[in-house]
């Protein structure tokens, strides 16, 4: 981005921006989707994407889920919100300063199979919490749901 330099003058605080991010926690029965990301930052994780331009943050959720897995999503429900910098991300490389701001949504699947992105998705699974526990236990999840593990936990695992 060519513009980025006309900033630099400005102390760290103002230069930093905001990334809106959706994340679908996808329910069937008693199972979640998780994902195998094919691309950085590796691990398990839960669709997510950035928001776009002229975009809701419940039109990136439906965007991400139909691109990434081929999925239509009914009942959305917003569980939580979480706001951080995401060391390790493609972002924080790029733009250190730079915040995200999480909306995870859990939500149902109106209708079809997973059907996964072949460049971003490297397999589909449905997982139990304890799955999905066990994975985090054994260090193999994204690193942002291993840091937002406690919230699912809190928001999700413990009203089941
Ligand atoms: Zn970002």
């Amino acid at each position: 981005m060519p513009n980025d330099n006309m900033f630099d003058f400005l102390p760290e605080r103002f230069k930093k921006t905001v990334h809106y991010v959706a994340a679908a926690i996808i329910k069937r029965g008693n199972k979640y989707l998780v994902i195998e990301r094919a691309t950085p930052p590796y691990g398990y994780a839960f669709v997510t994407g950035h928001q776009e331009r002229r975009e809701s943050i419940e039109d990136t959720l439906k965007r991400e889920t139909e691109e990434e897995v081929g999925l239509i999503i009914k009942d959305k429900h917003c569980i939580f919100l979480f706001r951080r910098k995401l060391e390790n991300s493609r972002c924080y490389k790029e733009h250190p300063s730079d915040l995200h701001r999480i909306v995870a949504f859990l939500c149902e699947v109106e209708e079809g199979e997973p059907v996964r992105k072949p460049d971003e998705v490297k397999k589909i699974l449905w997982l139990t919490k304890e799955q999905i526990e066990s994975l985090k236990n054994q260090g193999k999840l994204e690193n942002t749901w291993e840091r937002l593990y406690s919230s699912l936990e809190e928001k999700l695992f413990k009203k089941e």
